[in-house]
């Protein structure tokens, strides 16, 4: 069995966590959240686990946790994302708008599908 040393950010700051070392001995989701004590937070919080070889880099962590994916330490799935139809905005990826914690205002967001899409610039 072998020891893997992962790295771990936090969902709430960003910022790289004490990382942990244990034996890698079941198969996790990828992204999976851990319960952390944060540094910079000064509180428990969840943490990403970064698993490059499969296939969840730094970047993609930083991607979700800039565009907005985590809201109260969780991280929102894909298919619970608003619409977007603005094809040019950061936060759309694949039409999906990834800002789920809301920090950017958006006309384009689609909060329910039944509703027409109000196309009025931001
Ligand atoms: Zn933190």
């Amino acid at each position: 069995m072998k020891i893997i040393q992962n790295k771990f950010f936090c969902t709430e700051c960003g910022k790289e966590g004490i990382s942990v070392i244990r034996q890698e001995n079941r198969q996790r989701e990828i992204g999976h959240l851990k319960k952390l004590y944060c540094l910079n937070c000064k509180k428990e919080t969840n943490h990403a686990e970064i698993r490059e070889m499969e296939g969840y880099s730094q970047q993609d962590f930083q991607q979700e946790y800039e565009l907005g994916r985590f809201v109260g330490g969780r991280r929102i799935e894909i298919k619970k994302l608003s619409l977007c139809t603005n094809l040019k905005c950061k936060y759309n990826i694949n039409k999906n708008c990834w800002n789920a914690n809301k920090t950017f205002r958006c006309s384009h967001r689609r909060y329910d599908n039944k509703k027409e899409v109000n196309n009025e610039s931001i």
